[in-house]
């Protein structure tokens, strides 16, 4: 990926929204709802490697630490779909719009 992606034209981000399951469209609206029951923790080589679940989409979430707790890195793994590959980044106005799309489909209108 380049360092400067391009932005996602509004009709790209329209027909993504569309296609993303309900669940999908809250967690993208409301951020992820993290499980504790779904954690996992696993220590090797002085480092200790904690996931949690979003119990909506099934994303999971890595946080990598040192033994005292410090950040080392961080990653997602995202169910499949859940990204919008390919139509660049998505700015404001594709937020606006996916934010709508899930009110949308709340209302059942
Ligand atoms: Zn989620």
């Amino acid at each position: 990926m380049s360092e400067h992606p391009h932005m996602a034209r509004l009709e790209d981000v329209a027909r993504f929204a569309e296609r993303l399951p309900d669940g999908y469209l809250m967690c993208r609206t409301w951020a992820h709802a993290w499980d504790q029951a779904r954690s996992t923790v696993r220590r090797s080589d002085g480092r200790v490697s904690w996931t949690v679940e979003c119990s909506t989409c099934g994303t999971v979430r890595t946080r990598v630490m040192t033994t005292g707790g410090e950040i080392v890195a961080n990653r997602y793994t995202y169910p499949e779909g859940y990204q919008s590959d390919g139509i660049g980044r998505i700015g404001q106005s594709g937020l606006a719009l996916i934010r709508m799309e899930s009110l949308r489909r709340l209302n059942g209108a």
